[in-house]
């Protein structure tokens, strides 16, 4: 989805190809193929800006590559490696691909412990992530050698987004990653865990699918020698790790980490979902957060943990339901990151995080929206108060009981 630090692009005569997998974009929101569609446009227009083309179809790769490739007569297919559960199957049936890292910093599978086995927990992972050097980013091309290919494009489809989509392409993603430069990134580390996401770079949308590459984010920020760069570069090695965890133990996707907690009493209970989903469980920081999410298709990371917890561990709603609701709702919307940061709110093992950790609703607006002027923009009736409405939906101390008790009863069990 981009040009630069893209090692088959920078190698190419500039043809393009996207597949538009039916798989994924028949099974997503609206919003998100509009997202994935405009990006493509923008690709395209980069194309042609250098002399390229971009062809696109619409079905799954296995059987719109090697038609493509005949109808152009390829000598070569380049792209780069995926290592969701989905990506794997679908890239092992395209055949004849030479295949490139590059989704991220440091490919998962390649961070390992001695003897040969990947990390568990984030700390040792980061240590010896951060002790390698950043891979070269690769420049895009400034122009590509004329291309001979004389077969239409194809269209790209449009979709009506229902949310406000941020502008698409590298160009205005590596502007967004200046801007945040000059002026966040600084204040990084005390800023990251506003509930307002403020703080942050906001440049999820474009790494999560491939409009940014991290490598080259990363380098242009460390050459700009700013406060900050440390903080941000481990949130960014995150990102690698939850898509280790996932490559090693691909049933992450739907069980949890550690099986054990598979045994918690679950209460799939419809109407508790609806009103988390919806945005009314009366705990304005869980309000705002959902509202804002279906609004937007942008919560903070602290918002996305918060609320996200609250379903698992207080309403114990299965996580796989929130799982869902985020992954069609957040425009960065990913399947590695999407489950491996539910199961770390849930506490189901992923990096050790401990199950009695329960973050209160109350207290996290408190110290993280002191003003309340976020909980007050998506929940006006609570006047900017994280304390929970006459209305709200379950007592949050019994629930943490319910939870702690049943939680303790497994560990027990289990002897940990
Ligand atoms: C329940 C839950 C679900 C999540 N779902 C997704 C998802 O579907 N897609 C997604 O990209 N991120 C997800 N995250 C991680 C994180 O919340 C977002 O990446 C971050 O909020 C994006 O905002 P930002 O770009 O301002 O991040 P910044 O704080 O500026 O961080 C820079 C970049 O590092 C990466 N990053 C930051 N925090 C994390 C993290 N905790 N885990 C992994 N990568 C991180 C992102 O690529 C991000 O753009 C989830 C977290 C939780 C707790």
């Amino acid at each position: 989805m981009r040009l630069h630090d893209h090692a088959g692009v920078a190698n190419s005569d500039g043809v393009g190809v996207v597949i538009l997998d039916e798989n994924i974009l028949n099974a997503t929101s609206i919003r998100r193929r509009a997202w994935f569609a405009e990006n493509v446009r923008a690709l395209r227009r980069a194309y042609h800006t250098r002399g390229g083309k971009l062809i696109v179809r619409s079905g799954v790769p296995w059987v719109e590559i090697p038609k493509v490739c005949k109808e152009i007569q390829a000598k070569e297919v380049h792209a780069l490696r995926s290592y969701t559960p989905y990506g794997r199957t679908r890239d092992a049936k395209v055949k004849g691909v030479t295949w490139h890292g590059g989704c991220y910093v440091h490919e998962p599978g390649t961070i390992q412990r001695p003897g040969g086995h990947g990390y568990s927990v984030f700390t040792p992972y980061f240590k010896r992530w951060s002790s390698l050097p950043i891979p070269t980013s690769v420049e895009a091309p400034a122009r590509f050698s004329s291309s001979k290919v004389t077969i239409g494009e194809g269209e790209i489809p449009s979709f009506e987004s229902d949310v406000l989509l941020p502008n698409p392409g590298e160009d205005a993603a590596i502007a967004a990653l200046d801007e945040f430069a000059q002026t966040r990134l600084e204040r990084y580390e005390f800023d990251r865990n506003r509930l307002d996401g403020s703080g942050g770079s906001r440049l999820s949308h474009y790494i999560s699918i491939g409009v940014l590459s991290p490598r080259f984010a990363l380098h242009r920020l460390r050459e700009m020698n700013r406060d900050g760069y440390q903080k941000w570069m481990s949130e960014v090695a995150w990102r690698d790790f939850m898509a280790d965890l996932l490559w090693q133990q691909p049933s992450l996707i739907k069980r949890a980490y550690d099986p054990k907690w598979e045994n918690l009493p679950w209460q799939d209970d419809e109407t508790s979902f609806e009103s988390w989903r919806l945005g009314r469980t009366g705990y304005p920081v869980v309000d705002a957060a959902m509202r804002e999410l279906r609004a937007t298709g942008f919560i903070s990371n602290r918002a996305r943990m918060i609320a996200a917890q609250f379903l698992a561990k207080i309403l114990m709603v299965p996580w796989q339901k929130g799982e869902s609701v985020f992954k069609n709702w957040l425009l960065d919307g990913d399947t590695a990151q999407n489950v491996g940061g539910w199961q770390w709110s849930a506490g189901l093992g992923v990096d050790t995080a401990p199950y009695f950790r329960i973050f209160n609703p109350v207290a996290q607006g408190h110290t993280h929206d002191p003003e309340g002027q976020w909980i007050n923009q998506w929940v006006p009736e609570s006047g900017g108060s994280p304390e929970p409405l006459p209305n709200a939906i379950i007592d949050f101390a019994t629930a943490r009981k319910r939870y702690m008790d049943a939680a303790l009863r497994i560990g027990e069990l289990s002897g940990s």
